[in-house]
């Protein structure tokens, strides 16, 4: 399997680690060409601005929803920013997931908080308690989602921090930023 991570900005590197330890082929993807032969994508966690503006200089734009219509692709934090159709403000949006996201949803940088939530998901890639150690940087909230997103998990007040539309997965929280590979996993289940 070869997977894709964008690494425009942000932490790609961590994905690919932890995609390489699964024994996954990994490829940088900066420019068009290098979607071609990819089984998925992921777009990491960094500022989504950022994401989007070079995203646009790098003629990535259109490439990158024209492989997310066919392929799978997970952002996480920024990423699912840039995975979503509406943040509430201006800026170069894939517009692929049908969720409305809240960016920087809990405050500011110091207000960045790491908590065990449960994904019942996750019981597809192993035996073990769903329970996954999530991490919060200024991350945005999945606000609303459309018709045909499923919940993937949620804060204990209720609010959405995870979800999925098919072969497109959102995370609020950084599952690179962690040494528990079984998110990485569940997202190689949704690829295949
Ligand atoms: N606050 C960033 C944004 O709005 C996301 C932060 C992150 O990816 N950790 O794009």
């Amino acid at each position: 399997m070869k997977i894709g991570v964008l690494a425009l900005q942000g932490s790609f590197h961590e994905h690919q680690a932890i995609l390489q330890t699964l024994g996954v082929q990994v490829v940088q993807v900066r420019l068009p060409q290098e979607l071609d032969g990819l089984d998925g994508l992921i777009i990491p966690g960094g500022e989504s601005t950022t994401i989007g503006k070079l995203a646009v200089d790098f003629n990535l734009l259109q490439p990158l929803q024209q492989f997310g219509k066919e392929h799978a692709i997970w952002g996480t934090c920024a990423g699912s920013i840039f995975l979503s159709k509406d943040a509430h403000r201006q800026q170069p949006l894939l517009s692929l997931m049908d969720i409305q996201v809240e960016r920087n949803a809990f405050g500011r940088q110091v207000d960045s908080f790491e908590t065990d939530l449960e994904i019942p998901v996750l019981q597809s890639v192993s035996k073990e308690k769903p329970l996954f150690h999530c991490v919060f940087i200024r991350a945005p909230l999945i606000e609303k989602v459309g018709t045909g997103v499923e919940v993937l998990a949620k804060l204990p007040d209720g609010r959405i921090v995870a979800a999925r539309q098919g072969h497109l997965l959102a995370t609020s929280f950084h599952p690179e930023l962690t040494e528990d590979a079984r998110f990485h996993q569940y997202f190689l289940e949704v690829v295949q």
